[in-house]
């Protein structure tokens, strides 16, 4: 299963950069609270011991709002939200975490993963199939991204010159 999202990813990075089109994330919440639980957290790497979550609550203390529920098939720590509500609902909406503030995001995609069936958001891709049926073009980078990424290198490589 790791391999297989491993390689779904770099399938789908190597797509996204040939087509030159970014994955969507479309749709809306439907606030049915799935995404608060059965949480993995990452510092670094997946955390998959308690004293590495201690580590991560003791730096960064809004943290401790999560339970560890058990592990996972690949030993990952997982984890449920104190902050939730009977009714699913998110009892610290304005503070909730930047991982919260994201979900779903685009790198859950370029690893190779999924969002839950139940959940009001998807992602929308161009496959190359698409492209064979012309149903979407191949988007030509525009002139100004081009410009940016030139400035970018050349900024890039004068910080190295001056370090
Ligand atoms: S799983 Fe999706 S629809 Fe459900 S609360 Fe999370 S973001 Fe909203
Ligand atoms: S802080 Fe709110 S949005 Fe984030 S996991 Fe907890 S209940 Fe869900």
């Amino acid at each position: 299963m790791r391999t297989l999202n491993l390689f779904r990813g770099l399938f789908r990075r190597f797509r996204t950069l040939v087509l030159r089109r970014e994955v969507e994330i479309v749709g809306q919440c439907r606030l049915c609270g799935n995404c608060c639980h059965g949480i993995l957290l990452k510092d670094r790497g997946w955390l998959k011991r308690k004293r590495q979550f201690d580590k991560l609550c003791e730096r960064e203390p809004a943290h401790t709002r999560f339970r560890i529920t058990g592990k996972d098939h690949r030993g990952r720590l997982v984890f449920d939200c104190a902050m939730q509500g009977e009714d699913n609902l998110c009892t610290s909406y304005g503070e909730r975490l930047p991982l919260c503030r994201n979900y779903p995001s685009k790198s859950l995609y370029y690893q190779g993963g999924w969002i839950g069936a139940e959940c009001g958001f998807r992602f929308k891709s161009v496959t190359f199939r698409d492209v064979l049926l012309r149903r979407k073009q191949i988007r030509a980078p525009r002139f100004s991204d081009v410009l940016d990424q030139e400035r970018e290198r050349d900024l890039q490589q004068a910080d190295k010159r001056t370090t």
